[in-house]
């Protein structure tokens, strides 16, 4: 028998649960897409989606993943031979860091592991040896979805105001964007890069490049036609913004989920509710781990740690056995282990990730906990007692 027949959860983190409201949204004919009602309706997008990423600066729209964003941000900035100080804390800034080697950056990635934030002293060490101010471009996660780290983006800006560097500050927040606090404009970074299908709660298809006017003014670029962020962010006719036909019905979706967000009493609220769910589920990961329990994440200070996703580990193979088990009996998905082992590595069977971003409320949560602990009771995981106790007070006090 398997109970895993009803509604499905992916938390794998991304894509995240899509709401039905969304998807509502979207299952409409085709709209015009030279005047009406989706012509006006991307006029008031571009206010709510800087609302979002707390900018006053300007926003591209690519129709287009992640990596799209990752290439539009670096092509906009950065011309071949020109050096970048990448940041890594995990898989996505050195993935990132590989876009800005392809259109013929030099970079010179600083590797802080898979269980750190970014070390300061190291970035100012770097910085202050390019006297000559030859980086141009300081790049860098906010929340590293394989090692689920959070970078403290206001301290990295603190370390290149300090020494008076020019180089652009550069953020990846595809995980983090309306789910864990950040100030684009507050914190002094001068481009931003986002997605649609992680806090933003809409299918993958939608690429953001955030800039301020620092950003704009670089002559240096390599970005063609296609990927060219200005037309975008001013255009003078609709099919500007989109360099060709809209998206229509990941706009249609992305409306509706800026629409709730704005409901459930804007992005801020939004952190709030995702705080208090990752400290419900660290409360539930924490006490699994007591006595003798094997379960371990895998960033220890939770000041560091992101409100998005959690990355574990158990041993042995039991994090590919809980994954494989919750999926088969209790229809959860969880997220497999990035960039923490090599893909048939001995260890790899132990890393798996839990996504808790997006559209998902106390019950979601506490439904996926709860079958985590029936996946280890059922394999014979040793795990500590009162884990779902501990979450239900998190949530109770919250
Ligand atoms: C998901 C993710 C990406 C990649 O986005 P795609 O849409 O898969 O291209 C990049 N960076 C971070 C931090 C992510 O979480």
């Amino acid at each position: 028998m398997t109970l895993a027949h009803g509604r499905p959860y992916l938390a794998i983190p991304g894509p995240s649960v899509m709401p039905d409201r969304v998807l509502n949204a979207m299952h409409q004919p085709a709209p015009n897409i030279y005047e009406g009602a989706l012509v006006e309706m991307v006029r008031g997008l571009v206010p709510d989606l800087k609302a979002v990423a707390r900018t006053d600066g300007h926003v591209a729209i690519y129709v287009s993943n992640g990596h799209g964003a990752w290439e539009a941000a670096a092509s906009n900035t950065i011309a071949p031979g020109e050096k970048v100080l990448v940041l890594s804390t995990g898989r996505f800034a050195a993935g990132w860091g590989v876009v800005f080697d392809r259109i013929g950056a030099k970079t010179e990635v600083i590797d802080f592991g898979k269980h750190a934030t970014v070390d300061l002293a190291r970035v100012e060490a770097a910085l202050a040896a390019d006297a000559e101010h030859e980086i141009k471009a300081v790049v860098t996660v906010h929340v590293d979805t394989s090692t689920s780290v959070k970078n403290d983006i206001a301290a990295i800006r603190g370390v290149i105001d300090k020494l008076g560097h020019p180089a652009l500050y550069m953020v990846d927040c595809i995980a983090s964007l309306a789910v864990d606090r950040f100030e684009m404009d507050a914190w002094g970074v001068d481009v931003m890069v986002a997605a649609s299908q992680k806090g933003l709660m809409t299918p993958p298809g939608l690429g953001f490049v955030f800039f301020n006017d620092k950003a704009a003014g670089r002559q240096a670029k390599t970005a063609s036609f296609y990927w060219d962020w200005a037309p975008r962010a001013n255009p003078e006719m609709f099919y500007q913004y989109f360099g060709g036909t809209a998206p229509t019905h990941h706009l249609l979706g992305l409306r509706a989920a800026l629409d709730m967000i704005a409901e459930e009493g804007g992005v801020e609220a939004v952190w709030a509710r995702h705080a208090t769910l990752a400290r419900a589920a660290w409360a539930a990961f924490e006490a699994w781990g007591q006595g003798g329990g094997e379960l371990e994440m895998n960033i220890s200070d939770t000041a560091l740690r992101s409100h998005a996703v959690t990355a574990l580990r158990l041993a042995g193979d039991h994090g590919t056995r809980l994954r494989q088990w919750v999926e088969q009996n209790a229809g959860l998905t969880l997220g497999i282990g990035l960039g923490m082992a090599e893909p048939g590595a001995p260890d790899a069977g132990r890393y798996f990730r839990v996504g808790h971003m997006g559209h998902i409320n106390a019950h979601m949560l506490m439904g996926a906990l709860g079958v985590m602990e029936a996946g280890m009771v059922a394999l014979g995981i040793p795990h500590g007692p009162g884990a779902l106790a501990a979450a239900a007070a998190v949530i109770a006090e919250a």
